[in-house]
């Protein structure tokens, strides 16, 4: 007894220390009980939700999501789609032409809080409630509520009959709290982006025509009984009665979503030591094979991100055809399948990394995109290419990322996700600036501490919403260096890098090389130098920011540590004890980690130049 609380209250202390343990959450139970009609598209629904209030705060009013409210005529979603230079083609003005039987609702008909009736105004995509009894720091309250909702025509995420014949595709399709945290209320209208959500267990059922196929997030409770290849009996007593009733469980997920289709193909694979893969698709000449070799794929996805992210923590992951494109879920996700293989490959890829950065870390999406894109690109992005045998060098990010900075359009990928003027510097602030965010933290840490840090901070914060501040916590507790400046430079601005070698001479027997900042952003610099004598060795500056520097990455290379580059000063000269003539070439990262703007100005090879001599004897 002793020793076990002894333990536990070292096990408290390292938690603090890494950070987590000052932060409350609040959290959901949900039970609901569905019934879709396959003829009006029409959801009759029932929602106990038991919501902890676990902050230190007295609340009068709770917010919730209805999403489907957005795919109407004058919705936000359709003015701001219809209002950008570059929409989401899917979108458009598509939400402006539905009609009345095509568009979404979720109409609330009765809400309660502990029993008593709540008042409740419906603005947009948010549910404001007003309690009838405020809810006391840690305490719960129990919200019973009954809605009807239509189901739109498939727009964006969700909706009926998707492009590829996709009967219902169920994501964003339930009233949904609002999260609430410590920097307030995170109830944002939806218009484009919108994952933030409140951590919690879901038991869901759904009454749907028998002939329906229903796959989803959590675990199938009653496979015996619906039969469809879910039985593993083999004695299945499937009803054949007019409605069957799919009852799922999800534990410690921030939502729940579902999809049903009359003729999906039901897959199942192992990934060893877990977790147990599902795919579902319409078999036919397009998906037949590409399903087949994309679930194998799928396993060697998962045993990469495994390995080298943290665990998967849950027991099942489905791979759902539906949806427009792809789109991640707790513990599936919902995406086209009549693609290309190496498209259907990627896609699939791109949302098993959502596992981990959203289902499991997960970070605000409308603030902080490129905590969840683009660390989820960049772990699917190094799953598929050691998969197939080729360099981990994130290359089609840098170009993303330089070529948006060259078009003029970049914006801080700091903001909001909505707020950005255009999709464009969205999606590469979200995705490419996000994976480059990590390549580049591997020039700055070293590939050995980043990798430690990248599980470490998977293991301090899973099932949690980490912050900016704390991943770069963790990532400087692994490294021993200091971060935020980067995070400053890279996330909250648009200023650039680029690093240039200067004039070099020579002077009594050494070679002087100047070194130049020419734009604002301060860089470490990595100087490899290669001998004519075949012989390379590099030269390490950190900046003065850093308070410390990385560990020496490649031992087979000797490394001169130079004094640290103020981020004052644009110029830094260095002495190498060599002739100028035993020299071959100079270069500045040749890993080409580092997002320098100008890469031509960071290779000198000396007998291609006429070196500016000083020779004094
Ligand atoms: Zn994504």
């Amino acid at each position: 007894m002793k020793q076990f609380l002894l333990t536990s209250s070292l096990l408290v202390l390292f938690n603090f220390a890494d950070g987590q343990d000052y932060r409350w959450q609040q959290r959901v139970e949900y039970t609901m009980n569905v019934k879709l009609n396959t003829e009006t598209h029409k959801i009759d629904g029932t929602q106990k939700l038991v919501y902890y209030n676990n902050s230190p705060d007295t609340l009068t009013k709770v917010y919730y999501h209805l999403y489907f409210n957005a795919f109407q005529p004058g919705s936000m979603m359709d003015v701001r789609s219809r209002n950008l230079p570059d929409p989401d083609a899917r979108v458009k003005d598509r939400i402006f032409k539905l009609k009345e039987d095509e568009i979404g609702y979720q109409h609330i008909l009765s809400l309660k809080q502990d029993g008593k009736v709540v008042n409740h105004i419906v603005n947009g995509t948010i549910l404001e409630v007003t309690l009838a009894r405020p809810m006391l720091p840690r305490t719960k309250s129990t919200f019973e509520m009954t809605f009807e909702s239509q189901v739109p025509i498939q727009i964006r995420r969700s909706g009926r009959n998707n492009k590829e014949g996709i009967s219902y595709s169920m994501t964003q399709w339930y009233p949904k709290m609002a999260e609430y945290d410590f920097q307030g209320w995170h109830a944002y209208q939806y218009v484009a982006r919108e994952f933030h959500a409140v951590w919690g267990n879901f038991d869901v059922k759904i009454t749907i025509d028998p002939k329906f196929i229903v796959a989803g997030t959590g675990r199938l409770q009653n496979p015996n009984e619906i039969g469809h290849g879910y039985e593993k009996t083999g004695t299945s007593t499937k009803k054949t009665s007019e409605k069957i009733t799919w009852h799922f469980t999800a534990k410690d997920v921030i939502d729940f979503a579902w999809a049903a289709d009359p003729d999906y193909t039901h897959d199942v694979k192992l990934v060893p030591n877990g977790p147990e893969l599902h795919f579902f698709y319409q078999k036919n000449e397009k998906t037949a094979v590409t399903w087949k070799t994309m679930e194998e794929v799928a396993i060697q996805v998962f045993q990469h991100l495994n390995n080298n992210f943290g665990k998967y923590p849950f027991d099942t992951y489905s791979v759902i055809q539906g949806g427009d494109g792809g789109m991640e879920y707790p513990m599936c996700t919902l995406i086209l399948g009549e693609g290309s293989q190496a498209g259907l490959n990627g896609v699939m890829a791109h949302e098993v990394g959502h596992s981990w950065y959203q289902m499991t870390l997960a970070s605000n999406e409308s603030l902080n995109a490129w905590m969840d894109e683009g660390f989820a690109d960049f772990a699917s992005d190094e799953a598929i290419h050691t998969i197939l045998n080729e360099p981990i060098n994130h290359a089609g990010s840098y170009t993303s990322y330089f070529n948006l900075a060259n078009s003029g359009l970049q914006e801080p990928a700091g903001q909001h996700s909505d707020h950005f003027n255009t999709n464009r510097a969205y999606s590469t602030a979200a995705y490419s600036i996000g994976a480059v965010f990590l390549q580049q933290l591997k020039y700055l840490m070293g590939e050995e501490a980043f990798y430690k840090g990248m599980k470490r901070y998977y293991n301090t914060w899973k099932m949690r919403h980490p912050e900016p501040n704390d991943f770069l916590r963790v990532m400087e507790k692994e490294s021993g260096l200091q971060l935020h400046w980067y995070y400053r430079y890279w996330i909250q601005t648009t200023k650039r890098i680029d690093y240039g070698i200067g004039n070099i001479i020579e002077k009594e027997g050494n070679t002087i090389v100047d070194l130049e900042r020419i734009s604002e952003f301060p860089m470490p610099i990595d100087l490899v130098i290669t001998y004519k004598d075949g012989g390379k060795e590099i030269y390490y500056i950190p900046t003065n920011e850093m308070m410390g520097k990385k560990l020496t990455e490649d031992k087979s290379l000797k490394r001169t540590d130079l004094a640290a580059w103020p981020w004052v000063n644009p110029n830094y000269a260095i002495r190498i004890n060599r002739r100028l003539a035993e020299i071959e070439s100079l270069e500045i990262d040749p890993s080409l980690r580092m997002a320098d703007i100008n890469r031509k100005n960071n290779k000198i090879v000396i007998s291609e130049i006429k070196p500016f001599m000083e020779t004094t004897h």
